[in-house]
């Protein structure tokens, strides 16, 4: 975690329409890892941040480790073991937690507003629960709630750099 959470990150967000709909923007953290471990040990300390309910989105090209990240989140935020968590590419929605209390979803596979609306998603997002989803900015300007987006890049073969903001 950066030690000081900051209100710079505005030029970090000047990409993203999502900001366009949010007052706010505080970068909570920014890391780069070196590792698949090092992601999913990023990703436990990131728990505390995602507390539900708490809509989390997570953007960036295939395989740059967002399902990794949401291992470590869940191994901390539900105890879920890491070999547990997959990405729901095909399935698009898992629960995890006794009262449904974590949904990991993936948009990859979904092209269009029509079908992000047959995904029941506007029913997750009225519970009390941590919903990560992996290829948030398919959402586009839809978020209308506040929100913790993370953002990928692939610096590296094995390099990455994550970024964490809070958008209220
Ligand atoms: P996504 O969900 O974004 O498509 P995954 O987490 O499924 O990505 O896959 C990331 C891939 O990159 C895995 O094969 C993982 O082993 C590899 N990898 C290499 N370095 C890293 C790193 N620093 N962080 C995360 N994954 C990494
Ligand atoms: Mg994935």
């Amino acid at each position: 975690m950066s030690d000081e959470p900051t209100n710079a990150g505005e030029s970090l967000a000047r990409h993203s329409s999502l900001v366009t709909h949010h007052s706010s923007l505080t970068l909570l953290a920014q890391r780069v890892t070196h590792s698949p471990e090092e992601t999913v040990n990023f990703g436990r300390e990131l728990a505390k941040e995602v507390q539900p309910p708490c809509l989390v989105l997570l953007e960036g090209e295939l395989g740059c480790g967002k399902t990794t990240l949401v291992k470590g989140i869940l191994a901390s935020l539900a105890s879920i073991p890491e070999e547990e968590v997959t990405s729901p590419s095909f399935t698009l929605v898992h629960e995890f937690g006794a009262q449904g209390t974590v949904y990991h979803v993936d948009l990859y596979r979904v092209e269009g507003a029509r079908d992000l609306a047959t995904l029941g998603l506007d029913d997750l997002l009225g519970r009390e629960a941590t919903i990560l989803i992996e290829w948030g900015e398919k959402f586009g300007e839809d978020v209308a709630r506040p929100c913790v987006r993370i953002r990928f890049e692939h610096l590296g073969l094995d390099e990455r750099r994550i970024t964490v903001e809070r958008l209220m």
